[in-house]
């Protein structure tokens, strides 16, 4: 993957000393199992897995939240800039298209855990999208992760989970999902998971669009779609429940499974076009 010959984008920030001022709103991550993720954190370190979660605030005066420039000998925090300003000319490019224009989010990197408008969140939960402040939140480690735990080496692969989290964004912009939000409130549990199915595979298959324009300029080749690919699989929602739990309960699905995410992606990659990544309206997922 030739990120070196992208453009850097100025909108990444690094947040260090994570604080809690209470928070309301669901992030929206990859669906990585965050949960047990949480809880064998939680075992190993004696913390009490509601506060990772978020889900407890904390009392007192929180220690103030301090922004930083990322550092510009960081490869790491490098490479994100340029997937980063390569997502933003991509869909400036096609919003521009359309008569719209794109409004480019913020993407924080953190360590440990995180205040957005949607809580406090651990990085146990992975990368994620909040949609009160469109912002992306990315902890670095999970990269690691990506290739050790989650058996998803690669550059391409690294991209691929921003450009999904972009997706939200897109989704934020165009109105989808705040129509999600509004379902979400009049039905139940089992309904809200298929709806959360259909938007995660939307926002891989707007994933996949970006990727079409990167290959296009020749920027990834075809063993970065591969990387890609395997890691849309490694992160369906039958493998990782037959991963943490040994069984595959379809109704809990959040993300889709493997074969979904891959194919959607793939439908993003191929088309170059939002539009077939429709995903609310067909009857087969
Ligand atoms: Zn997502």
């Amino acid at each position: 993957m030739d990120w070196e010959n992208m453009r850097r984008s100025d909108n990444v920030e690094t947040r260090r000393g994570g604080s809690a001022f209470g928070g309301r709103g669901a992030p929206l991550g990859l669906g990585l199992g965050g949960l047990v993720l949480v809880v064998s954190l939680s075992a190993l370190f004696g913390v009490n897995p509601l506060y990772l979660l978020g889900m407890l605030q904390e009392g007192g005066s929180p220690p103030p939240q301090v922004a930083v420039s990322p550092p510009t000998d960081d490869r790491q925090t490098e490479f994100v800039r340029a997937i980063l300003g390569d997502t933003e000319d991509v869909w400036g490019s096609i919003f521009q298209r359309t008569g719209k224009h794109y409004d480019a989010p913020k993407l924080v990197l953190f360590t440990g855990a995180v205040q957005s408008a949607c809580g406090l969140t651990s990085a146990a939960v992975g990368p994620f999208y909040c949609p009160r402040d469109a912002e992306i939140y990315l902890d670095l480690s999970f990269f690691q992760e990506l290739s050790q735990r989650f058996g998803a080496p690669g550059e391409f692969a690294r991209a691929y989970v921003i450009a999904h989290e972009i997706g939200h964004h897109v989704q934020n912009l165009l109105g989808t999902m705040k129509n999600v939000q509004e379902q979400h409130a009049r039905t139940n549990e089992a309904a809200r998971n298929a709806l959360s199915v259909r938007q995660e595979l939307q926002a891989d298959c707007l994933a996949g669009v970006w990727g079409h324009y990167t290959a296009q300029r020749g920027l990834i080749n075809q063993a970065d779609v591969q990387s890609a690919l395997h890691a849309a699989a490694q992160i369906g929602d039958d493998r990782l429940q037959r991963r943490t739990q040994g069984t595959v309960v379809p109704e809990a699905f959040t993300h889709g499974s493997a074969e979904q995410r891959v194919r959607w992606f793939r439908t993003g990659l191929e088309s170059g076009d939002p539009n077939q990544c429709n995903t609310f309206a067909v009857a087969q997922l």
